[in-house]
C-alpha cells in the first residue's frame, strides 16, 4: 500500500521519473523551495540532469536502480505519461507515487481515457475501437469522415495518428499507425483549441490557471496565449471539466486537459481531447505571468504543501522554440518583454523542443 500523503519539509527529496525539459523545470522549481531532486532517466544526455545533484541513468525496468532511487526519495513523481505501469507497480510499495497510477492508467490508453471522460458527462468526439483493418470501415459509419485513427497507447505530439478523408484510405491509415490497436474518432471541426492546466492538492483543494488558447502545427504545440478568445462562461466550463477529472481520480499534482472549442458564440461547446497527468507545455507561460508557476504548483501539491495563487499578472504569448528556432536566441534576449527559457539540449533536431519564449503584455480588460 502507498503511504498516506504527508507534508515534506524543506531538504526532502523528490524523485522525478523522466529527464526532459519538464523534469528540468520541475527540479528548478523544487530547488527554489529548498527541496532536493533525484532525476531518473535512461538517456545520459537528459536536460534535467544539468540542474540536479542526484541522477540515475538506468532503464525503467532496472529494479536495482529503481530500488536505490526509491530509497533516496521521499515522494516520487513523473514528467511523462508513458512511464511503464510495471515501474510504478515496483515503486509504489516503497514510496508514494504522485499523481497516482489510476491517472497514468487512463492517460496511457485513449480508449479508457475517452470512456472515463464520457462517464463523467464530459463530451468527447464519437469514437470506435479498432483492432484490425476490417474494423475501420464499420467504425467510419459511426464517426463519419474525416476521421482520425490514433494508436490506443504511446501517442505523443501527434505520433501514431492518421487523418482519413476517404474510406479508401483505411489501409494506408492502418499501416501508418503500425497496425497497432487503435481508436478511430470523428475529426472535430474546432474553431479553437484550449487547455485547462490545474492542480489538486493533497487536501483536495483545486486551483486552475486561466485556460490558454493553443495553436498546433504538425500536431506539435507551437503557441499558447492567455487570455484565450473565449467567453467567461466557456472558461468556467473548462475549469469545471478539470475539477471533475481531478476529483474523480483523487488526483494530487498538476494536470492538463486538452479541449476543442466547437460552434460559435452562444453555441460554443467544449469537447475533451486528452488528459495529461503532469505539467504541460501549454502551461509554460505561468512561469513568467503568475506568481506561482505550474511547476512550483506541482511540487507544492506532491509535497503536501498548500497550493499557491493561480491569478495572472500579465497577458502572455508563449512560443515554443522548435528545432532551428532556438538559433534566434540573441534576438529574443534583446526584447524587453520576452522571457527566454532554453533547455540546454546538446543536439538540435527538426521538431525537437529546444526552449520557449514568453512575451508579456499588460493585463487586458477582463483578463
Ligand atoms: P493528440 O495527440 O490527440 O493531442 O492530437 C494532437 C493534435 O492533433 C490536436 O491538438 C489537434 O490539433 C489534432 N487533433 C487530434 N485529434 C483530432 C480530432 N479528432 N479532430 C481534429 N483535430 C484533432
Amino acid at each position: 500500500m502507498a503511504r498516506a500523503p504527508r507534508r515534506l519539509s524543506p531538504g526532502a527529496t523528490i524523485g522525478i521519473l523522466g529527464g526532459g525539459q519538464l523534469g528540468r523545470m520541475l527540479a528548478l522549481a523544487a530547488a527554489d523551495l529548498g527541496l532536493r531532486t533525484h532525476v531518473y532517466c535512461p538517456d545520459p544526455d537528459s536536460p534535467a540532469f544539468e540542474v540536479t545533484r542526484r541522477i540515475s541513468i538506468a532503464e525503467y525496468d532496472d529494479e536495482d536502480a529503481l530500488d536505490r532511487f526509491a530509497r533516496e526519495a521521499d515522494v516520487i513523481t513523473y514528467e511523462f505519461e508513458n512511464v511503464p505501469s510495471a515501474t510504478v507497480a515496483f515503486l509504489r510499495p516503497r514510496r508514494p507515487v504522485m499523481p497516482g497510477e489510476n491517472a497514468l492508467d487512463i492517460a496511457q490508453d485513449r480508449r479508457k481515457e475517452k470512456t472515463f471522460l464520457r462517464g463523467l458527462g464530459i463530451a468527447v468526439a464519437p469514437f470506435r475501437p479498432v483492432r484490425r483493418l476490417a474494423d475501420i470501415a464499420p467504425a467510419l459509419k459511426e464517426t463519419g469522415l474525416p476521421a482520425v485513427l490514433k494508436t490506443r497507447r504511446l501517442g505523443y505530439d501527434g505520433k501514431g495518428q492518421y487523418i482519413l478523408r476517404e474510406a479508401s484510405e483505411a489501409r494506408a491509415a492502418w499501416q501508418a499507425v503500425g497496425e497497432a490497436t487503435s481508436v478511430l474518432e470523428a475529426f472535430v471541426p474546432f474553431t479553437r483549441e484550449i487547455s485547462i492546466v490545474a492542480a489538486r492538492g493533497a487536501d483536495g483543494r483545486f486551483a486552475a490557471y486561466d485556460p490558454p488558447e493553443n495553436l498546433h502545427r504538425d500536431q506539435i504545440l507551437r503557441r499558447s496565449r492567455v487570455p484565450a478568445r473565449i467567453s467567461a462562461d466557456l472558461a468556467a466550463q473548462a475549469e469545471s471539466i478539470g475539477r471533475k477529472i481531478a476529483n474523480a481520480l483523487g488526483y494530487v499534482g498538476v494536470l492538463a486537459v486538452e479541449l476543442f472549442v466547437v460552434g460559435e458564440d452562444s453555441d460554443e461547446q467544449l469537447i475533451a481531447n486528452e488528459i495529461a497527468p503532469r505539467v504541460h507545455n501549454s502551461g509554460h507561460w505561468t512561469m513568467d505571468a503568475c506568481r506561482v508557476s505550474q511547476f512550483e504548483q506541482h511540487i507544492r501539491a506532491i509535497a503536501g504543501w498548500p497550493l499557491g495563487p493561480t491569478a495572472r499578472n500579465a497577458d502572455a504569448v508563449m512560443d515554443n522554440l522548435i528545432g532551428a528556432d532556438v538559433e534566434t536566441w540573441p534576438t529574443l534576449l534583446a526584447e524587453p518583454n520576452a522571457a527566454v527559457h532554453l533547455y540546454g539540449k546538446r543536439q538540435t533536431h527538426p521538431g525537437r523542443k529546444m526552449g520557449h519564449v514568453t512575451r508579456l503584455s499588460p493585463l487586458s480588460k477582463g483578463g
